[in-house]
């Protein structure tokens, strides 16, 4: 009927502005976090603390290989999803400028950068300061281990970094102790945006197997080896194979000249026997079932330049 007034617009819109808002406020915030920094500033400890459980649930699903989906929180409050930038730490070499796009796209992807240093360390990290001047996403600092230290002495380490880049937030942790890691998970939903959770809320990782077992035996070499190992070490999976009652897995450790493949292989192989025996009891409780696994050191000269290599560390 044409006298029947049109119901006033304004206070329809306000109607559903307040529905709107509801359901926002009952969304959450979710989002994407991208954890960067040195090997042994504490990441993956953080990351087992932070989810209250060593991450061992994995389902084998293809990612992209700029990120790698590291741990999935959900709570009342929402849903964060961290993840892995490899590559940052290398920006030399051929290997480095694909990778330093991968690093740019990936910090692209993020909604917030956890950046994380160890206390004790006094590197400054220029490549990365640079890689977060062009992402421009909020970014903490992250200043992990303060258990090491006095309190005056964390002060002082805040002091020397605060001006270093423009932080969103600066936060004294320590990821072994669980200190200040409450007041972090909530500093992190802050920055996150309103969302509905991107993932079902009983996933707590998207890691692939393959990559899980590579960083696993990495791990082993890292924290065992001389500090000049670690930038020229990489560890590729040739097989993964379920025996029935084995699993049979299959790596080779590239270096890149022979004495260091003197130092990985070890006294009478003892190294690199004692890298197989604690990567096989992680991976026992990883795959729940016995596990073999056979290493072979490969010296590639420049490995870092090799096409070869590279495109199948994409995979
Ligand atoms: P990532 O390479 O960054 O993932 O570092 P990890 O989480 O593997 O930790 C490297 C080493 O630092 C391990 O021996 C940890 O136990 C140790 N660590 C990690 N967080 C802390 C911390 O808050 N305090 C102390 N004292 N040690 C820590
Ligand atoms: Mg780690």
């Amino acid at each position: 009927m044409s006298e029947s007034q049109p119901k006033p617009e304004t206070i329809e819109n306000e109607n559903e502005n307040e529905k709107e808002k509801k359901k926002r406020k009952k969304r959450g915030h979710s989002g994407y976090v991208a954890l960067i920094g040195r090997t042994n500033v504490g990441k993956s400890t953080f990351l087992n603390t932070i989810m209250e459980t060593k991450i061992s649930i994995v389902s084998d699903k293809p990612q992209t290989t700029r990120k790698q989906i590291l741990g999935i929180k959900t709570t009342k409050k929402g849903q964060i999803i961290f993840f892995d930038t490899p590559g940052i730490h290398k920006p030399y070499f051929r290997l480095n400028e694909k990778m330093m796009k991968d690093v740019h796209s990936s910090l692209n992807d993020a909604d917030l950068i956890l950046f994380f240093i160890d206390i004790t360390e006094h590197r400054k990290d220029d490549f990365i300061i640079s890689s977060l001047n062009t992402a421009s996403k909020p970014v903490f600092l992250v200043i992990n281990k303060i258990d090491k230290f006095s309190k005056s002495k964390a002060l002082e380490i805040i002091d020397r970094w605060k001006d270093v880049f423009s932080w969103s937030e600066i936060i004294p942790i320590s990821a072994l102790k669980e200190i200040n890691i409450d007041l972090l998970e909530e500093l992190i939903y802050k920055y996150l945006p309103l969302n509905d959770p991107f993932f079902p809320e009983e996933e707590l990782t998207l890691q692939s197997q393959k990559y899980y077992t590579g960083e696993l035996i990495r791990e082993k070499i890292l924290h065992m080896a001389e500090e000049e190992l670690p930038f020229t070490t990489t560890v590729q999976i040739e097989e993964i194979a379920d025996r029935g009652n084995v699993m049979y897995i299959r790596a080779d450790i590239y270096v890149e000249t022979v004495s260091q493949k003197k130092i990985l292989v070890g006294k009478q192989g003892n190294f690199v026997k004692l890298v197989g025996q604690m990567a096989r009891k992680d991976l026992e409780e990883y795959y729940e079932k016995q596990v073999y696994v056979d290493l072979f050191i490969k010296v590639v000269p420049n490995w870092r330049n090799s096409e070869i290599i590279i495109s199948q560390l994409e995979q």
